[in-house]
Order: structure tokens, then C-alpha cells, then sequence
């Protein structure tokens, strides 16, 4: 066999790995399959592995390396369906896919091998798809004797930068939702708590939309240095999620006119209108859906009739702000309000305002009742006890019907209306007489 370490030709490279002519053919027919790509396209993608072999001296294309967490493999699915550039070019002339648990024709041994080559170069992107598993002691998502958590820090540690694809990626997404038994998180958290510094670049959306995926990819490969990419607080490409879904929004006009959809089958919804009192979430969420579109720009969620509901929305320091937990249920008009970890509805809290002055009348009914001051209302004291205690000072008259006190007497209600600002000690006088003496 040929010793790798002296040979720099693809093929012998190759080789070398116990990788023949025949069975690397039949790889690059694999990925042309995989690919959706007729048999013409198999020179090419052959012509395009052989100048990206690891070890060999031709090839000069960014080497990436795809890593698969906890996902439902949408983001793959969704970055296959990309067509200008189409997946064929991105994976054959734009980078070096040299490693991907999904689309690697390759598998077992001589794939990780690559991986373990590729990584041992550096010089690559790693992008990971899917949430980081910290549950079971990490032991989920294990490929080739190494977990999942440990192949990511792995391949994290010597690259240039890491894509987090997908809002799994970013923040755990669906798999992070209530009560998040995986205790799943994203990337960017994940590293972090190793103390791995490596750059992430975030890129929510479930799944990622492939043009987003391919801007960043392309960014990364042209810049030849990722920290040029410029990023928001998120980590996420400014470019691509600093404005709102509502921004961009063709039914915006609708929202501002106030012809809104309250019914799904109603004449307001053949007719367009926003679908705000629906659930949608566009004005919370931020992504360029309504400029980029969806599958291959010819639509997206609200042109197609559906409310946004803001699968975009992923923070890469909380996994308890997923988009499912915040945004679930799905067609309720109202967004969660929140109060530190404490996250809760306008109309529920309405509801619990209402039954709390409710009880509080109660209540107070109770009161009343038991301190007798209802039918006829409460039997007033003959003299405030503040009055009768500064007496200098008193501000009672005591004759006054509106301000309450005794009517004691005739000549008593005569003297004080004669006399309002009659010193207390002498209306204390005057009820102790009329009382008989009585405090
Ligand atoms: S449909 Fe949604 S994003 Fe569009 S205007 Fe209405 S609220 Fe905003
Ligand atoms: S419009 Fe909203 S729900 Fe649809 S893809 Fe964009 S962020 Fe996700």
C-alpha cells in the first residue's frame, strides 16, 4: 500500500486510505444521487474530490466538516434543495465537504478517517446542525466511540469557525421546549461552558433556509477569515436577521389600515389581510424570509396564507427561549409577556387581575358586614379620637351631617353651625354634658 505520509497525489492519497478507484467512482455517484444530480454530473464531482483530498497538494477548496447533533435532519434536507448555486457546486466548487454523517457517500472507517485528517490539517468550517445533548452525561449521538458532545468540542476546538445551522443549533430549538428532558442547548452555549473560543456564527430557522446558509458559506470561503462576517448580538449575520418579518412584510399596508384576518375561511383572509389577530409572530421575529423567500424564492409562510410563527426566533444564551416554548400556542394572537424566567399572556393575567379585585370585594363585603357597617352604614364614632386627643387642634364640628359625628342635641347643632371652629374641648364638653357625663 502506499505510504500516505510521502505522496501528495490525490489518487494515491486515496488509495492509501483503502480507497480504490472503483469504490471512489461509486462514492461521486453516491453524492451526485445524493445530491439530486443526474450521472453527468459524476466527473465533475470526481474532477472536484480530487483537488479537495486531505494530504494532497492540488487541491485548494475550504475544507468543511458537517456534523449531525440532535436533529431531525430538515437543515440538510433543506440546504440539498438550494439552486443557484445549486448543492452540487456549493459542496464541489465552492468548499470541501469532507466530512457529513448525511451525505458522505463514504462511510465507517474511511470517513472518520477524513474527519480525523481534516481536523488534524485545521485551516476548516465546522458546521453542526441539530442541539448539543448534555443529558445522560453527554453519552447521546455517539458515532465512532466518541460521543456526540465530545466530537463537537473535537471539531470545534481547530477550526476557524463554527456554523451553528438551524435554530436547534442555535439555542436547542424544538428539542430545548418545555421540559427539555435531553437538557438540550446550542452550540454557542455548549462552547462556551467547555471554554472552547472558537467563533460561532449562528443561523436560526427550522430548518435553516439554504440561501442563508450559502451566504454565510460563501462569505467564510471569499473572506478566507470568518470574524470578518459581520454579526449582531446573536452571533447571527446582521445582514440576514436584523430586521423584523413585519419590516418586509407585503401585507404590512393591511396592518397599518387595520384589515386584519380574525377567521381563517373568512372573506378577510381571501382577501389578504395581515394576519396578526391569527398568531402571527412577524412582528417579533427577525429574518429575512419575505426578501430571501422559501424554496428556490418562490414563496414563504405568510404568502402562502400562514401566520409567521417565528421559527427564527432562537437565543444562543437560553434554551428556554426556543421558538416552540415562546411561541406555542400557534395561532393565539397574543406574545408572551415576560418577567425574568416568568413568561405569561396579556389575557390570562387580565383574568387573574379580575379575580383578585373580585376576592378583594369579597372580602371587604365581609368586613363590612361583620363590623356592622352595613344597612344604614357604620356607626360613627361620637368624636374623632384624634380630635378628642388634641383637642387645640381639632378639625371636627360635629354638627355637620356630611362629615359625620352626633347630632346631640338641638341647641348642640345650633351652637356648632353658629360656631364651626368651636375648640374641641368645648364640644368634648358639650357631648360629655349631653352624654351625662359618658366618655
Ligand atoms: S402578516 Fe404578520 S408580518 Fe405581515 S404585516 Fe401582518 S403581522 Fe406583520
Ligand atoms: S416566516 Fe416565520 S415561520 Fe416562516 S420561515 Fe420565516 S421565521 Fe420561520
Amino acid at each position: 500500500m502506499v505510504d500516505q505520509a510521502t505522496t501528495t497525489d490525490a489518487f494515491s492519497v486515496l488509495e492509501s486510505r483503502g480507497v480504490s478507484r472503483r469504490s471512489f467512482m461509486k462514492l461521486c455517484a453516491g453524492i451526485a444521487a445524493t445530491a439530486g444530480l443526474s450521472q453527468l454530473a459524476i466527473p465533475r464531482i470526481a474532477e472536484a474530490l480530487e483537488q479537495s483530498v486531505i494530504g494532497a497538494t492540488s487541491g485548494d477548496l475550504y475544507p468543511v466538516i458537517w456534523i449531525e447533533g440532535a436533529s431531525c435532519t430538515g437543515c440538510t434536507e433543506s440546504f440539498a434543495q438550494i439552486d443557484t448555486p445549486d448543492v452540487a457546486t456549493v459542496v464541489l466548487d465552492v468548499i470541501s465537504l469532507n466530512y457529513s454523517e448525511t451525505l458522505s457517500a463514504a462511510a465507517g472507517w474511511s470517513v472518520e478517517e477524513a474527519k480525523a485528517q481534516t481536523i488534524e490539517a485545521g485551516n476548516y468550517v465546522l458546521v453542526y446542525e441539530g442541539a448539543v445533548l448534555e443529558a445522560w452525561n453527554g453519552n447521546a449521538l455517539r458515532v465512532a466511540g466518541e460521543t456526540g458532545n465530545e466530537a463537537l468540542a473535537h471539531a470545534a476546538a481547530s477550526a476557524n469557525a463554527v456554523m451553528a445551522v438551524g435554530s436547534c443549533a442555535v439555542n436547542g430549538g424544538w428539542c430545548a421546549a418545555y421540559p427539555n428532558p435531553s437538557k438540550a442547548m446550542g452550540v454557542q452555549m455548549f462552547l462556551e461552558k467547555e471554554g472552547i473560543d472558537t467563533p460561532v456564527i449562528n443561523i436560526p430557522g427550522c430548518p435553516v433556509n439554504p440561501e442563508w446558509m450559502m451566504q454565510v458559506l460563501v462569505d467564510v470561503v471569499m473572506l478566507k477569515d470568518p470574524s470578518l462576517v459581520k454579526l449582531n448580538d446573536f452571533n447571527e449575520p446582521s445582514s440576514l436577521f436584523d430586521q423584523t418579518i413585519h419590516d418586509n412584510c407585503p401585507r404590512r399596508g393591511h396592518f397599518e389600515n387595520g384589515e386584519f384576518v380574525y377567521e381563517f375561511g373568512s372573506e378577510e383572509e381571501a382577501l389578504g389581510y395581515c394576519l396578526y389577530p391569527v398568531g402571527c409572530r412577524g412582528p417579533q421575529t427577525k429574518a429575512m424570509c419575505p426578501i430571501t423567500r422559501w424554496n428556490n424564492r418562490r414563496s414563504w409562510c405568510v404568502e402562502a396564507g400562514s401566520p409567521c410563527i417565528g421559527c427564527c426566533e432562537a437565543n444562543p444564551n437560553d434554551p428556554g427561549d426556543n421558538w416552540v416554548q415562546v411561541n406555542t400556542p400557534f395561532y393565539n394572537r397574543f406574545r408572551d409577556l415576560r418577567i425574568g424566567e416568568f413568561k405569561f399572556q396579556p389575557e390570562p393575567v387580565a383574568w387573574v387581575l379580575t379575580g383578585i379585585v373580585a376576592a378583594a370585594l369579597v372580602v371587604h363585603g365581609f368586613g363590612m358586614k361583620k363590623t356592622g357597617r352595613m344597612d344604614g352604614g357604620a356607626p360613627f364614632e361620637p368624636i374623632r379620637k384624634w380630635d378628642k386627643e388634641h383637642p387645640e387642634r381639632s378639625i371636627g364640628t360635629y354638627a355637620d351631617p356630611v362629615t359625620g359625628g352626633p347630632v346631640i342635641s338641638e341647641e348642640l347643632t345650633e351652637e356648632n353651625t353658629h360656631h364651626p371652629s368651636a375648640p374641641a374641648d368645648v364640644m368634648v364638653a358639650n357631648y360629655e354634658q349631653e352624654a351625662g357625663g359618658e366618655k
